[in-house]
């Protein structure tokens, strides 16, 4: 049997060293979380103990002691002791922005200890991921692929009937600010460690937290208050600009507002943010096309369509950027199936705009998306291709659309299967018909079968997947047309 009033005791000392736990905080959770426990009285004495950097062992400990005393859900409860030594939602508010007085940095890097500490940080999960660059022998920019052990796949079917359902649940989406406490329910993993802070962007009051699950270092979220859809504008380009200002060390972005070639929550305005690693962010610049207003507008040497806005005016580039998205929304190119909304009352043009500074220089930039379908492509022309679903069968948000690929769990056990029967020299059928989730993997296959490694494979998918994405091929003729969409519009 575990030893409860040690167990409360080692979790104070904890919380004391690791999340600041106060003296009189001290008594009050202590005494809380021995009524979890159903002991009357603390651990008597002094206990020596040294606190870890993060709280994995005492998570198991405590969910031990849950289950013990016939828990039906320890995992739900030991969250919600833990969130009993977490400091409160509005006493980190308060510190972060005693910090942001000192150093945005360091008002970030707060909010991220107390993140690791509590646990609400998955860093043990997200260290198990997969993750290595992907070269090119012919020079082309670099990618990077990450095996994601820990999210769910979504199909885009999936993410527009959400968008589309009536929402009765509580919280409305796993965004919302009534997820701070929750206990957890349907979709939404229990939330008592949850901390996020307020910041205001464009005049409007958002709040700022980490991603449970990091794809990237420092991946944060920024999530309006008000529960409404996401939205390409520029309200959007605003707000972008600002949270740069706010936290220069940071890139931000927003998914586009479409199903198809958006991020998976769209019911809630949001943008992702982070240490500004992305490849996108070490794109080569291809071409510059026009100065406008001291902005120079350029075309960057990138897999996607992307224009990058650059200058030291961030007025005169959100005005720029909505003067570009109201062009390429109403732009029509049956050559290359781009129809404005009035065709058929959908909007099918739209952005994936990310946000950056170096001094006081800002970096906008507008990666070009379109969500059109046709008969070879019933599920987006400007969209992984059906020969890639294998690999990737999500809709290709604003990380992957620059650069760095969040492939499902699911790959590592089909890429190992694959690896194994190659070197066993299996003939394809053979290992098929033990693993039918394999069927969609003879082409892999036959490149493993030639003495390529299965990364080689993965690193040549994605590269493919975002030239599907592309809405003008790296082509002379796509890139003038590029161009020229451009240059007309600035006129
Ligand atoms: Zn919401």
């Amino acid at each position: 049997m575990t030893d409860r009033k040690k167990l409360a005791r080692k979790l104070v000392l904890f919380a004391k060293e690791r999340l600041g736990l106060g003296k009189l905080d001290s008594i009050y959770a202590e005494n809380v979380i021995l009524a979890w426990l159903h002991e009357p009285s603390p651990y008597e004495g002094e206990l020596a103990y040294e606190a870890p950097e993060l709280p994995d062992s005492l998570y198991e400990e405590l969910e031990t002691a849950l289950s013990e005393l016939g828990s039906k859900d320890p995992h739900k409860e030991a969250v919600a002791i833990f969130g009993i030594i977490t400091p409160r939602p509005d006493a980190v508010d308060e510190t972060f922005h005693s910090l942001m007085k000192e150093d945005p940095f360091k008002a970030t890097e707060y909010l991220l200890e107390v993140g690791r500490a509590s646990g609400y940080y998955a860093e043990t999960a997200i260290k198990k991921n997969l993750r290595w660059d992907a070269t090119y022998e012919d020079g082309a920019s670099p990618l990077v692929v990450t095996i994601n052990l820990s999210k769910p796949e979504k199909n885009n079917k999936d993410i527009a009937a959400a968008l589309k359902a009536k929402s009765v649940a509580y919280p409305s989406c796993a965004l919302c600010k009534e997820n701070l406490g929750y206990e957890g329910g349907g979709k939404i993993p229990p939330r008592g460690t949850l901390r996020f802070v307020s910041i205001t962007l464009d005049g409007g009051p958002w709040y700022l937290q980490y991603s449970p699950y990091g794809y990237f270092s420092r991946h944060c979220i920024a999530f309006q208050d008000e529960h409404s859809p996401m939205k390409i504008d520029a309200h959007c380009f605003r707000s972008l600009l600002d949270f740069v200002d706010l936290f220069p060390r940071f890139f931000i972005g927003s998914n586009s507002d479409l199903p198809i070639v958006g991020g998976s929550i769209l019911t809630h305005e949001h943008f992702q943010g982070g240490d500004k690693e992305l490849p996108l962010f070490k794109a080569k610049k291809r071409k510059t096309v026009a100065h406008e207003n001291g902005v120079e507008i350029l075309i960057l040497d990138f897999y996607d369509s992307v224009l990058l806005l650059e200058g030291k005016d961030k007025a005169a580039i959100a005005a720029l950027a909505e003067r570009l998205l109201a062009a390429w929304r109403d732009h029509e190119d049956g050559k290359r199936h781009f129809a404005p909304i009035e065709k058929d009352g959908t909007c099918h043009q739209t952005f994936t705009p990310f946000a950056s500074k170096e001094g006081d220089l800002y970096r906008f930039y507008l990666i070009f998306r379109c969500n059109s379908v046709n008969e070879e492509h019933p599920g987006g022309i400007y969209h992984a291709h059906e020969d890639k679903w294998a690999i990737k069968k999500e809709g290709i948000g604003l990380i992957e659309a620059a650069g760095l690929f969040v492939l499902p769990a699911r790959l590592k056990r089909q890429l190992a299967l694959l690896e194994e029967g190659a070197q066993k020299s299996l003939e394809f059928a053979e290992l098929a018909k033990d693993n039918p989730d394999l069927q969609e993997f003879s082409d892999c296959y036959a490149h493993l079968k030639k003495g390529e490694s299965v990364e080689h494979y993965v690193n040549a998918i994605c590269r493919a997947i975002l030239d599907d994405v592309a809405v003008y091929k790296n082509s002379k003729e796509d890139q003038e047309a590029f161009e020229a969409f451009v240059k007309e519009n600035l006129r």
